[in-house]
């Protein structure tokens, strides 16, 4: 990694890498496999974007890993998985290739670049578990393909945005940057555009995002650089977008004590614990709480806002799923959540349900009735909700005080739709055309392709598909550019 160059004003790359998170990091490093000469720029001032703040989960499908488990998975039962979840608008031909070559070209390569998967994990709309955790998650991950990166000498400029796609007669030419130091063009014939998504332009979202309508608030929760700016490089070549609202957005979004606007969120998840919406009511089988099942959920009450509700033992294991609330080593830190539960005034607690209530302003006997109506079906041998079908076996009353309401608001993490591309990442324009040596992979790409995972996502399918798309994006450039870049995962 090196800072800007303030000495030099024009450098030649083979190619040049637009934004160097997951899809830019994969593709620099298949580049300069290959012995191209490889730039690539970042707007933050370290590179990662949002996979650096991941988890790292991801999709993969009948990996080694799986079958050592046990876990009997196949390609025509993950496609059925993806159809049946993305819908009609979901590319079937994209999720076949990524489905088909998962194991391979991400879970294997990754392996090879020192990735150690740990576990499976099966969340909504997959009929087995295929969600593969990384040791250290997605800092781990990152970090990794940065050492690979650099000892294959790709250069990473950081706090260096593109301004703007330089393109002659149809033909990519460069890219203009910019960074503390001054403006800059480099000089390519082929360019990948990776910036991620716009989860953090408040224009963007205010455009293409969901709204929660009044008393409620979509909070802000991509990387900090997810602010749509390759997405207008894209367009002011005439770029072709797709399933622009399709923004993927979590019910589960606390407010970020650190951010003074109160406009940018974190993914708060307690597993024990009961939503209520504002009339002190439950609505919704809390075990679902995908954005497919539990944001609709979430959209349908007024204002679209709960409370997390559970007790000092949960309070213990709930985690919030960024790089500030883990260990050094990776693991989920539950003191820097007790911290951020001592701060915030979206959350309360108290040593009783009634004075909870009153400190969160929810309808005191609303609250102790909805609380107490699941310790009785507890109590009775209940086994599932009467209400909303939620597995009673696998909750215990809250019991243990103090008990705590978090407040939560929609969190717009994910951008589903993106520019559209051909299978070899090149990006297709109005009329059908491409500009010669412009190629996009990764969230700007709705992961590849433009709309892979259609209306809603497995999960893991954002990282995974994004460095796929990267490496095969890289490859495509450098046969244009007249390299052999044949693909020799198998
Ligand atoms: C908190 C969080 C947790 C997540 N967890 C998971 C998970 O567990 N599994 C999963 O599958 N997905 C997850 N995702 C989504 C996943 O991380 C992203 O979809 C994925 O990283 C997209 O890869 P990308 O390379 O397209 O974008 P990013 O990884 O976001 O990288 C884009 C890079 O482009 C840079 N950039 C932007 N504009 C410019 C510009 N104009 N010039 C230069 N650089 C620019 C940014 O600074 C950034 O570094 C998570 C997202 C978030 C926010």
């Amino acid at each position: 990694v090196v800072t800007p160059d303030a000495t030099v004003d024009r450098r030649q790359a083979d190619v040049v890498v637009i934004g160097a998170g997951a899809a830019g990091i994969c593709a620099a490093i298949e580049a300069a496999s290959f012995g191209a000469r490889v730039v690539a720029l970042d707007a933050g001032p370290s590179p990662g974007g949002a996979a650096a703040i991941s988890s790292g989960l991801t999709c993969v499908v009948d990996s080694p890993l799986q079958r050592a488990l046990g876990i009997r998975d196949s390609v025509r039962c993950a496609l059925a998985d993806w159809m049946t979840w993305g819908g009609p608008s979901a590319d079937r031909v994209w999720a076949r290739l990524y489905v088909e070559r998962s194991a391979s070209h991400v879970f294997e390569w990754l392996r090879r670049h020192g990735v150690e998967w740990v576990n499976v994990i099966q969340t909504e709309g997959n009929s087995v578990p295929r969600q593969h955790e990384p040791v250290g998650g997605g800092p781990t991950v990152v970090g990794l393909l940065l050492e690979e990166a650099a000892r294959l000498g790709v250069e990473i400029r950081v706090s260096t945005s593109a301004t703007r796609l330089l393109v002659d007669d149809g033909v990519l030419v460069g890219v203009a940057t910019v960074s503390p130091s001054g403006s800059r063009v480099v000089d390519t014939r082929a360019a990948v555009v990776a910036s991620g998504g716009f989860a953090n332009s408040p224009s963007m979202l205010g455009t293409h995002g969901p709204r929660p309508g009044p008393g409620s608030r979509l909070l802000r929760g991509g990387a900090e650089h997810a602010l749509g700016t390759g997405h207008e490089l894209l367009s002011s070549v005439g770029a072709v977008f797709v399933g622009m609202d399709r923004v993927w957005t979590y019910a589960y979004g606390i407010v970020d004590p650190e951010d003074p606007t109160e406009e940018r969120g974190l993914a708060f998840w307690a597993t024990n614990d009961i939503w209520v919406n504002a009339d002190g009511r439950r609505f919704h089988d809390e075990s679902k709480r995908g954005g497919a099942t539990a944001t609709p959920a979430l959209f349908a009450q007024t204002p679209a806002t709960c409370w997390s509700i559970f007790d000092s033992d949960e309070a213990l294991r709930a985690t919030i799923a960024h790089p500030r609330f883990r260990n050094a080593d990776g693991t989920p830190s539950s003191e820097r959540v007790a911290q951020l539960l001592g701060r915030s005034r979206y959350a309360h607690s108290a040593l009783t349900i009634p004075e909870l209530a009153h400190a969160a302003g929810i309808p005191s006997e609303a609250l102790a009735n909805t609380v107490g109506e699941l310790s009785d079906w507890f109590a009775n041998g209940v086994t599932v909700d009467p209400r909303f079908g939620r597995n009673l076996q696998a909750f215990r009353p809250l019991t243990t005080p103090p008990f705590y309401a978090v407040q939560m608001f929609p969190l717009a993490r994910k951008c589903l739709g993106g520019v559209r591309t051909n299978r070899e990442c090149r990006v297709i324009q109005t009329d059908g055309s491409h500009v010669m040596g412009l190629y996009a992979a990764g969230e700007v790409a709705g992961m590849a392709g433009g709309h892979m995972n259609g209306q809603a996502a497995l999960e893991g399918t954002m990282l995974g598909p994004s460095m796929f798309s990267g490496r095969l994006a890289a490859r495509a450039a450098l046969r244009a550019l007249g390299y052999s870049a044949r693909d020799t995962d198998g």
